[in-house]
């Protein structure tokens, strides 16, 4: 149980932290270059972007954009407030030496175009009561940066980091994984899959001794593993098709190290092309491990591990006519 005395100074040092909401993080920060044709076309091409609002000579950039205007890159930020260092420096000091992105929100209040020049301010806007997560026990830290092109509010930035100390190791071992001593034990459980809503109708699919595909109701394109939304075209109704099941083995590794409980080293890992196109990461069985080849055809078949678990596997043999890709 808690002391009184440990309560009284947990209670201090989040008053400490607390007296850091509302004080600057950044002062008078200054963009290193004005918002550029150069930087967008760069974003374009990687985030694929082929709005021609974002193209040519009367381009704006794309609202998104709205961080990069602000950042330092090798040399470093401009701006940056003591109080932040110090808010830092007071987590590092508890143990909470770790640090995660969680989230970003942004708000635009104008198109940014080429020639603008940026400056910018951040506050820390709250800092949480201490928090335990999966990854450990921590505080949340929400920062607001206002973006301004020519003095004028173009966007607000707010940014939410978790400053955490790292769940010891071995808890998490006992909690997720049997342990060690179970390694050579061949009744060791696999690993249970991650059912989640965006993934819950393939596994329901296995249930079935169905392989099911997604397809977008947008372009048709086919997709796997599932994903809310088509990569192609953004599309986010899908329905499924069934795999034939026939496939071929279109990359494959063979596990020697690390062991893990259940599994028995070593083992074929297969990235097996299916007929239909897409591409499935599983095992490859009934086959020697250093006997599976590229190429190789296989043919899908659902294997009982436990009471509760099935999976879809591949073995050698079907027809062969599937992708070759
Ligand atoms: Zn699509």
């Amino acid at each position: 149980m808690r002391s009184q005395a440990y309560e009284e100074r947990l209670k201090a040092y989040e008053e400490q932290l607390k007296a850091y909401e509302g004080r600057a993080a950044t002062v008078a920060g200054v963009g290193k270059d004005p918002v550029n044709e150069p930087m967008i076309r760069h974003w374009r091409e990687a985030m694929g972007d082929t709005n021609p609002e974002y193209a040519g000579p009367d381009a704006m950039a794309p609202p998104t954009m709205l961080q990069v205007w602000t950042m330092g890159g090798l040399s470093g930020h401009t701006g940056r407030s003591e109080a932040y260092d110090e808010l830092f420096a007071l987590l590092d000091g508890a143990g909470y030496t770790s640090v995660v992105a969680t989230d970003c929100e942004q708000e635009y209040l104008r198109p940014l175009r080429p020639g603008d020049e940026i400056t910018f301010d951040a506050l820390i806007e709250s800092v949480s009561g201490r928090k335990t997560t999966k990854l450990g026990t921590g505080y949340f830290v929400t920062t607001r940066m206002d973006v301004r092109a020519g003095g004028e509010l173009a966007g607000t930035h707010r940014f939410r980091i978790l400053k955490y100390a790292p769940a010891q190791r071995k808890q998490r071992q006992r909690t997720e994984q049997p342990s060690p001593k179970d390694r050579s034990n061949p009744k060791s459980r696999r690993p249970r899959p991650v059912i989640n809503r965006d993934n819950a109708g393939f596994w329901e699919g296995v249930a079935r001794h169905q392989l099911l595909i997604q397809r977008c109701s947008g372009c048709g394109a086919l997709r796997f593993p599932w994903l809310p939304g088509c990569n192609a075209c953004g599309c986010l109704e899908w329905d499924t098709v069934e795999a034939s099941g026939d496939g071929t083995v279109y990359s494959y590794v063979v596990m020697h190290h690390p062991p893990f409980p259940a599994f028995d080293p070593p083992y074929a890992v297969g990235l097996v092309e299916l007929s239909e196109g897409v591409r499935m990461v599983s095992n490859v069985v009934g086959v020697p491990y250093d006997k599976v080849r590229i190429g190789m055809p296989v043919r899908l078949e659902f294997q009982r591990y436990d009471e509760e678990l099935e999976l879809p596997v591949f073995r050698p043999g079907g027809t062969g006519e599937g992708g070759g890709g």
